[in-house]
């Protein structure tokens, strides 16, 4: 299933990517990978731009808690299983943004995305007793992880959807720093990732979804290297009796965040932290967003609120340029509270 908005934002970034770099033509790739649209621009040898395709495409085939075939999926089924260097790496770096992000970022929370339909599409409401023991069985401080023996318990499943493209444009950059690749824009779906230096020697322009259409972009970031992640309810969301379930859930309570986040845009230079914490962020809220930014470092956030309120931090809040047509207030969020 893929989703449409990322297809014609992966699309429309392609092009802009593309007339932004003048004469030098760079090496393009798109593919269907991690349930979503993905393009790569490579400025180097197509062998580069095929090499990154297939890692992502070997990570997806491991990574899919979805597929049958899976690493994820044995985990899930068999409870205990020796996973490969791919799994056991996530995995530990997982359970470590799980602890630093406090449990707003999850990883056990599987079995709550599958009660509500996320994964099939035949979306439903579960009551307050099937929610009460999902909530009870999310905890990844059960999850096991002894070299390459992963174990949870019966009642647990593991889900690294939230992380998986962050992962991916890690590995990316990993084969990006070995190859002679001057520069490449990866659009991994929602997590740019931005390596090198352009031939013009322009900076990068990374376009911000926005959550009303997709497909266009409400703001432009001027990036360096690093990686951009941008979380949305947008991304997947079913509506019942008046009400937005969207896919991104609260680990406490089971259930879909409703608060007044529209989407969070996380700017990192480590990949699979900027995914984690796009989703975790989304799920504390403005404020512990903010708390937390203020008592950490080593990232920066664009976070959109339903009343058109746009919070940047300072490390990139010159970096950043309203579109045409919006009229977003914007407020810039500093490291000290006052
Ligand atoms: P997207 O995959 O659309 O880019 P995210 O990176 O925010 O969005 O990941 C959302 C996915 O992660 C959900 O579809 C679900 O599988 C899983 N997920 C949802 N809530 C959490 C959470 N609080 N912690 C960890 N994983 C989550
Ligand atoms: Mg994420």
């Amino acid at each position: 299933m893929l989703k449409k908005g990322a297809v014609c934002a992966v699309i429309l970034s392609l092009i802009l990517t593309v007339t932004a770099c003048g004469s030098t033509k760079p090496v393009t790739s798109s593919f269907e990978a991690m349930d979503t649209l993905m393009s790569l621009t490579v400025y180097g040898d197509e062998s580069i731009c095929d090499a990154i395709e297939n890692r992502i495409l070997t990570l997806d085939e491991t990574l899919d808690a979805t597929d049958e075939n899976s690493e994820l999926y044995r985990l899930n089924t068999k409870k205990s299983a020796t996973v490969s260097t791919d799994t056991a790496d996530l995995l530990s770096r997982s359970l470590q943004l799980c602890k630093e992000l406090d449990g707003s970022f999850d990883i056990t929370v599987y079995p709550a995305v599958l009660a509500w339909g996320f994964t099939t599409g035949e979306y439903r409401v579960p009551d307050d007793s099937e929610l009460k023991t999902l909530a009870e069985n999310i905890d990844y401080t059960a999850v096991s992880l002894d070299g390459d023996t992963a174990s949870i318990p019966e009642n647990v499943m593991l889900d690294l959807g939230a992380v998986a493209k962050g992962y991916a444009a890690d590995e990316s950059l990993n084969i990006l720093q070995d190859s002679p690749a001057q520069a490449a824009v990866l659009n991994l779906g929602g997590t740019v990732c931005l390596y090198g230096k352009k031939p013009d020697g322009t900076r990068f322009k990374v376009g911000i979804a926005d959550p009303e259409n997709p497909a266009g972009y409400f703001g432009y970031l001027s990036c360096g290297e690093g990686v951009v992640a941008t979380s949305g309810g947008y991304e997947r969301y079913f509506e019942k009796d008046g009400v937005t379930y969207i896919h991104i859930l609260d680990p406490a309570a089971a259930k879909p965040v409703n608060n007044n986040i529209r989407s969070v845009t996380i700017v990192c230079d480590d990949g699979t932290k900027a995914d984690a914490m796009s989703t975790a962020l989304f799920v504390m809220g403005l404020d512990k967003a903010t708390g937390y930014y203020q008592n950490h470092d080593g990232f920066d956030f664009i976070i959109l609120t339903d009343d058109n309120k746009l919070y940047i931090t300072e490390g990139i809040y010159n970096d950043f340029t309203l579109a045409d047509g919006y009229d977003f207030t914007i407020e810039k969020v500093g490291k000290s509270s006052d």
